[in-house]
């Protein structure tokens, strides 16, 4: 758990669970792209990837930036909000950056199949609720289609204004519907990032392709348009899975970008 501030909204970074990854898994052209980058990998050639909540704070408004990997790894998110004081039933919005298994599985209470989030309206991407409910994948089976049974379920599309300081921005190409979240309060600039970069390593060299993104080019250029953006605005940035807790900046280096942890 980690708390940032952009202008009057508070950025709070939750940390469901760490997992290593192969870098070569990873990253299906990696193995001499990667080289010179072994200082972010570990001794055996891995990238930590975090798995990461953000909630969004301001006002009387609390929203919850996707849900996690949940029971089957372990994941913390339940003890993550504990910490952060923050109540099931205070958050008002529950938002997917996208469909995976990775970032809705806290969804539900799996004892008795109500929302985890008793008071949320939970606001999917349409274009990814299109795919995953005709792909009938098992997250999407267990964790998704039931909010839609239980009314508490919202489709979303484009810009959509969640707060006067946040709304939702397109980055497709992870998924079809991959969607992130700008902040923009009191002249400072935040961004939910959701899998539009996975970690350092992309970070640094965002041409890469990547094994996890549906439309590989698409997802390169979103990636490449959405650094080189935020580098540009200094936006305080939110990302899933890089090494957690997953808050930082875009910034210059040399010809090219890195990531720039929060300290
Ligand atoms: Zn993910």
């Amino acid at each position: 758990m980690k708390r940032a501030r952009v202008g009057n909204v508070e950025v709070v970074a939750l940390v469901d669970c760490v997992e290593a990854y192969d870098a070569n898994m990873v990253y299906p052209d990696a193995a001499e792209a990667i080289a010179p980058l072994r200082g972010y990998l570990d001794s055996e050639g891995r990238v930590a990837l975090n798995f990461a909540s953000f909630l969004l704070r301001e006002g009387t408004r609390t929203i919850l930036v996707d849900t996690g990997w949940g029971p089957e790894h372990h994941g913390l998110l339940p003890d993550e909000l504990r910490e952060a004081g923050v109540g099931l039933d205070e958050i008002d919005t529950v938002i997917f950056t996208h469909l995976h298994g990775d970032h809705t599985a806290w969804n539900l209470d799996r004892a008795n199949g109500t929302p985890m989030f008793p008071r949320a309206r939970y606001l999917v991407p349409r274009a990814d609720w299109d795919h995953y409910s005709a792909e009938a994948s098992a997250s999407f089976v267990r964790d998704v289609a039931p909010l839609e049974r239980l009314g508490v379920l919202d489709l979303i599309e484009g810009e959509r204004v969640l707060t006067p300081s946040m709304t939702t921005l397109p980055t497709p190409g992870h998924t079809p519907g991959h969607t992130s979240v700008v902040i923009t309060s009191a002249g400072e600039r935040g961004f939910i990032l959701g899998d539009v970069v996975f970690s350092e390593v992309d970070a640094a060299l965002p041409d890469l392709l990547s094994t996890f993104d549906g439309d590989r080019e698409l997802a390169r250029r979103t990636r490449k348009a959405i650094v080189q953006r935020l580098v540009e605005d200094g936006s305080l940035v939110g990302a899933s899975h890089i090494r957690a807790p997953g808050l930082g900046r875009f910034v210059r280096d040399g010809a090219g970008t890195r990531w720039d942890a929060l300290a």
